[in-house]
C-alpha cells in the first residue's frame, strides 16, 4: 500500500498527493505494482520495459546522486551518461584526429598544426546523451512504465520508500522488486587531496573545459580508455599503474595495447602509486607519488587527476540488511542465484550490483529482459553469463571472448592447449605507418581442437569480436576456422588464416596475401 510522508505541507505537497493518487489509480490489487525496479540504467530499464510489455504493472525509480564534483545527469544509468556512450564518442573523436593526420599521406592537404577544441566535442557528446535521456523517458511512457525520479530504499520485502530531490517521500508496494542500482567510481580515500581535487569518469565526460594535462590513476578498462582518448585529442596524458595493466586479460595482448599507447603518446608510470595531491595557488595540482620498486618519491604537476581505480556497488543506502538481502561484505555486491534471486525470494538483483556478474551493459540488459520474462511466467530461460565477449576501446582496440592463454593453461594444463597466433600489419594504415598487431586463438590440443579463447587487436575490434563470438557460442573449433573462407583484405580474415602455433617457435608474421 502506498503511504505519503506528512512532514511537509502546502500546495506543492498537494500536487504531490495528486500524483500519488494517480499512481495508485493506475494500479489495483494487493500491491501498487506487480514489479518495482530500483535503478533506471541498462538492466533496470530493460527489465521494467519487458515486464510492462508482458502486461505487468511496473514502476521504475531512477535517481542520480551528483558526483563529489557536483556532476549530474539524466535517465539511463552509467552506460548512457557516464560510460559506454560518451566514452565511445570521445574515442571516435580521437580516432578521427589520427585519421586526419594519416590522411596527409594519402594526399589530403591538411595544415601542419592540427588542434582540437574540447568544448565543441563535449557539447556535441552531451547533447547526444541528453537526447538519449529523453528517448528513455518517452519509451517508458510508451510502454506504460511509471517513472519515478526518486531514490529508493527497502522498508520491507514488498515496500519501497522513495524520496525525490526536494526531500518529498512516498512509499510504493510491489509483488516483486528488482534491484539494479549499478555502481559509482571509487576514490582512494587514503590519499590526501584525492577526493577534494580529483575527478572520476562520472565527471570527465561532462567537463565544459578541457582537463588539459591529466594524470590517470588505474590501469584497467576505464583508465586506459580515458587515457587513450585524452591522448588522441592531443592532451598530455600519463597513466599511473600500480601493478599490471588490464588484469584478467591476456597479458601478451595487454602489453600490445599499452606499447601502442606509448607509441601514440601516452606516458606510463609503471609500478607507482600516488601519495598526495595538493592544489597550488595557481590552481595546478601537485601530485606526489612513490615508485613501488625503488621506494623513491617523485612529484609533477597536472591540471587534472582522474581516478579510475574501480567501482563500488550502490548497495549501501538500500537498507538491504533490514530486509535480509545478503551481500558479499568484501565487494559490497548482492549475492544472487542463477535466476538473479537474492536471499529474499521476491527480491532480485541484476547488472553491476550482482555478485560475480560481468560489469557490462549487454549482460545487464539481457539479464533484465530474461528476468522479466521469468517473473511473468513467460519463460524459464536463465541468463548465460559464460563466454561473454568484450572490447577495450583503447587507441589499439582489443576484443576478446573466452579464456586468456594464462587462464587456459591454468584450467587445462600447458600441454593440453595449443596457442595459434599471427602478427600482421593493419592494411588500411600501411601507407601512413606500419605497425604490426596480433591475434591469438587458444584451443584444446586434442580432438576437434575446440576454441577456448579468441583475442583480436586491431581496428573495429568490437565489430570483429562480436561476429566471432557467435561462432564461439556455437562451439567453435579450429577446424571451423580453417574451413571458413576469408574476406580480403580485412584484419578479421587473419583469424581464420591462423596456422602458426606458439609451440613451433616459428615466426608468425604475415608477409603477404
Ligand atoms: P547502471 O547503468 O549504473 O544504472 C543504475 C542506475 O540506478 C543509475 O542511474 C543510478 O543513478 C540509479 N540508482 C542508484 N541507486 C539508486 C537508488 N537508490 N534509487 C534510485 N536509483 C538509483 N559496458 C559495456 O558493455 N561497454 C562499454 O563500452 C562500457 N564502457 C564503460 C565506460 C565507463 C567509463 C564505465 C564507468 C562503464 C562502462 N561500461 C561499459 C559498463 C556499463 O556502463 C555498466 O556495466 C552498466 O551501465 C551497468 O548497468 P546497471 O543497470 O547495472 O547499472
Ligand atoms: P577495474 O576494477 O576493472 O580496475 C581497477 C583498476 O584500478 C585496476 O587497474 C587496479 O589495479 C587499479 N587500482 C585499484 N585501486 C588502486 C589504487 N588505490 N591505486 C592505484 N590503482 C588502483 O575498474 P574499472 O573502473 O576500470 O572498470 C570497472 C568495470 O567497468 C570493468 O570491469 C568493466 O566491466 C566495465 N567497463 C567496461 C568497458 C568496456 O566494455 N569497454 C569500459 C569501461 C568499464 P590492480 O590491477 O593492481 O588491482
Amino acid at each position: 500500500m502506498a503511504a505519503f510522508s506528512r512532514g511537509r505541507q502546502g500546495i506543492k505537497s498537494l500536487c504531490w498527493f495528486r500524483t500519488l493518487i494517480s499512481t495508485r489509480n493506475f494500479s489495483a490489487g494487493k500491491f501498487d505494482y506487480d514489479l518495482v525496479v530500483i535503478g533506471g540504467g541498462s538492466g533496470g530499464l530493460a527489465c521494467s520495459k519487458e515486464a510492462a510489455q508482458l502486461g505487468q504493472r511496473v514502476a521504475v525509480l531512477d535517481y542520480v546522486e551528483p558526483s563529489l564534483k557536483g556532476t549530474k545527469w539524466g535517465l539511463g544509468g552509467t552506460c548512457v551518461n557516464v560510460g559506454c556512450i560518451p566514452k565511445k564518442l570521445m574515442h571516435q573523436a580521437a580516432l578521427l584526429g589520427t585519421a586526419v593526420k594519416d590522411a596527409r599521406k594519402y594526399g589530403w592537404q591538411i595544415p601542419e598544426s592540427l588542434s582540437h577544441d574540447w568544448s565543441t566535442m563535449a557539447e556535441a557528446v552531451q547533447n547526444h546523451v541528453k537526447s538519449l535521456n529523453w528517448g528513455h523517458r518517452v519509451q517508458l511512457q510508451d510502454k506504460k512504465v511509471k517513472y519515478l525520479n526518486m531514490k529508493g530504499n527497502l522498508v520491507d520485502k514488498h515496500t519501497i520508500r522513495a524520496v525525490n530531490a526536494k526531500g518529498k517521500e512516498m512509499t510504493v508496494t510491489a509483488k516483486n522488486i528488482v534491484l539494479a542500482t549499478g555502481g559509482r567510481p571509487k576514490y582512494p580515500t587514503h590519499v590526501p587531496g584525492a577526493m577534494e581535487f580529483g575527478i572520476t569518469s562520472d565527471d570527465v565526460f561532462w567537463l565544459k573545459e578541457s582537463p588539459k594535462k591529466t594524470l590517470v590513476v588505474g590501469a584497467s578498462y576505464v583508465a586506459l580508455e580515458c587515457a587513450g582518448f585524452l591522448t588522441g585529442i592531443g592532451l598530455d596524458t600519463t597513466v599511473m599503474v600500480r601493478s599490471i595493466a588490464l588484469r584478467g586479460f591476456d597479458q601478451q595482448m595487454s602489453g600490445l595495447v599499452t606499447d601502442y599507447m606509448e607509441a601514440y603518446g601516452t606516458k606510463f608510470s609503471w609500478k607507482c602509486t600516488p601519495k598526495s595531491i595538493e592544489k597550488l595557488p595557481s590552481g595546478i595540482l601537485r601530485v606526489t607519488w612513490m615508485n613501488l620498486n625503488t621506494k623513491e618519491e617523485h612529484q609533477d604537476t597536472f591540471n587534472s587527476v582522474l581516478w579510475a581505480v574501480g567501482r563500488a556497488s550502490e548497495t549501501k543506502t538500500l537498507n538491504l540488511d533490514k530486509v535480509g538481502v545478503e551481500i558479499n561484505i568484501e565487494t559490497g555486491k548482492i549475492i544472487v542465484a542463477a535466476d538473479e534471486a537474492t536471499s529474499v525470494p521476491n527480491i532480485f538483483a541484476i547488472g553491476d550490483i550482482a555478485e560475480g556478474r560481468p560489469e557490462l551493459t549487454p549482460t545487464a540488459i539481457k539479464a533484465g529482459k530474461l528476468l522479466a520474462r521469468r517473473l511473468v511466467g513467460h519463460s524459464t530461460e536463465l541468463m548465460n553469463y559464460d563466454n561473454v565477449a568484450t572490447t577495450v576501446f583503447t587507441p589499439l582496440e582489443y576484443g576478446c571472448v573466452g579464456l586468456s592463454e594464462e587462464e587456459a593453461e591454468r584450467r587445462h594444463g600447458k600441454d593440453q592447449i595449443e596457442v595459434k597466433y599471427s602478427i600482421f600489419a593493419m592494411v588500411q594504415f600501411t601507407v601512413a605507418w606500419k605497425r604490426a598487431t596480433r591475434i591469438i586463438v587458444v584451443c584444446l590440443r586434442e580432438g576437434d581442437q575446440r576454441v577456448l579463447g579468441m583475442h583480436f587487436t586491431g581496428p573495429s575490434a568490437g565489430e570483429v569480436t562480436q561476429g566471432f563470438s557467435l561462432g564461439f557460442q556455437c562451439g567453435l573449433t579450429y577446424e571451423h576456422l580453417r574451413n571458413t573462407v576469408g574476406i580480403h583484405p580485412t584484419c578479421a580474415e587473419e583469424l581464420i588464416k591462423l596456422n602458426i602455433t606458439k609451440r613451433s617457435g616459428l615466426d608468425a608474421t604475415v608477409t603477404g596475401c
